[in-house]
């Protein structure tokens, strides 16, 4: 039977990370994922944005690994030549009441050590942005945008120069404990293999909570319960009429359909949230009404005829429709007792901009388990 010492579960941009963090410190690093490539799931149906963290409670994972992550990550991308552009946001508002909203978010954001944002006034608005319909805005300088499959090669690259493997087309069907870890059985193109790993790390993604179950041992109360949550985007044909990053006030479960540019100067709105059942990423006819109605609040002069259905991405979400936040879940032997498992749970946004925070953190459990 093989043996490797960490097996990860899911080659998003989380495994991905994870993989070449981990591989600079443990021999035999296996990672796999069910698609015939790596992210080809939620990690490359994503806003590409780098997030300033303003957004999140103090003291929440989500908080303290999305700005630790988002400097690790600027600074990745810069050695490594990794298209990265850090073009700024503007959050913009409607009135005095959204007004009242911003200047509490100005604080929270201070209290998880973003202390860059600025109060813009109207006047001030207009020339920055003349396409631009809003009373005020913050303005975050480090928020920025990043060419995410590139990213995703490069960590694929650092993994495999320090001697991890990738295998794709690899699902995990089961795994049980043995003395010294996990007995695994992977599907390989119709093939069943048995494999034996010390470390185990799940990280599937939309799939994380159906990859639990199939854990011998793992008690069904630690397996929290994942919503799918999808998100649709519109591109807009022509030149960009914003220099950067345009986000309305946070609604419905998420950040608002905001308008974004990738790296090739794209503008794109969205996403929206739909909380659905089955896995599928329709995209419905009758969301451009939605789209025109929630755009032009902040951009008036939106020209219908340019707006193009693009893609969609499912968030894995641990918070319900109607639910509060919940952070991201990362699950070690401290609390399901499973010594070398480590179960990645609700890996929703910023988990792009987490990434190499979430893979540091994962390292320093493994050290200790
Ligand atoms: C609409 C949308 C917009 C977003 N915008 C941003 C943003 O702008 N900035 C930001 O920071 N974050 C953003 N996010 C969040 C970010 O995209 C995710 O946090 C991140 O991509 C999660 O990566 P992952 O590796 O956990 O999941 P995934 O990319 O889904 O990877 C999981 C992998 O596991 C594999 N897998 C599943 N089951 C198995 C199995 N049994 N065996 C083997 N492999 C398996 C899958 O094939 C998949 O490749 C956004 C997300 C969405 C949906």
């Amino acid at each position: 039977m093989e043996k490797v010492n960490v097996l990860i579960i899911g080659a998003g941009v989380i495994g991905l990370a994870i993989a070449a963090k981990i591989s600079q410190l443990f021999d035999d690093v296996l990672l796999v994922d069910k698609n015939v490539s790596f992210g080809e799931e939620t990690s490359s149906r994503n806003s590409e944005v780098i997030h300033a963290g303003i957004y999140y409670p103090k003291n929440s994972l989500k908080a303290k690994l999305c700005v630790r992550g988002k400097k690790m990550l600027y600074q990745y991308c810069h050695e490594r030549h990794i298209p990265v552009n850090k073009i700024g946001k503007l959050l913009v508002a409607q009135g005095a009441e959204e007004e009242a909203f911003l200047k509490k978010i100005q604080i929270s954001a201070r209290s998880n050590g973003v202390d860059d944002l600025t109060w813009i006034d109207q006047e001030t608005l207009k020339h920055l942005e003349p396409k631009l319909q809003a009373t005020a805005a913050l303005h975050s300088p480090s928020t920025g945008i990043i060419d995410s499959h590139a990213y995703m090669q490069s960590l694929l690259a650092q993994a495999e120069q320090d001697n991890a493997m990738f295998v794709a087309q690899t699902k995990m069907v089961n795994a049980s404990p043995t003395k010294d870890g996990f007995k695994v059985i992977l599907e390989c193109q119709g093939e069943l293999l048995t494999i034996k790993c010390k470390y185990l790390i799940n990280c599937a993604g939309l799939h994380s909570e159906s990859v639990a179950h199939t854990i011998e041992g793992l008690k069904k109360s630690y397996i929290p319960k994942l919503h799918w949550c999808r998100g649709h985007y519109f591109s807009y044909q022509g030149k960009s009429p914003f220099k950067q990053l345009i986000y309305p006030v946070p609604r419905d479960n998420g950040l608002g359909i905001h308008a974004s540019l990738d790296m090739g100067g794209q503008l794109k709105f969205g996403p929206d949230t739909q909380y659905i059942e089955q896995l599928d990423y329709d995209f419905p006819e009758k969301l451009k009404e939605k789209f025109i109605k929630q755009v032009s609040e902040y951009f008036p002069t939106l020209t219908p005829d340019k707006l193009q259905p693009a893609y969609a991405g499912i968030r894995p979400k641990l918070q319900a429709a109607d639910g509060p936040f919940k952070d991201f879940v990362i699950q070690t032997s401290e609390i399901h007792q499973l010594k070398g498992l480590i179960n990645l749970f609700g890996i929703d946004s910023p988990g792009l901009t987490s990434s190499l925070a979430i893979a540091e953190y994962v390292a320093e459990k493994l050290k200790v388990d």
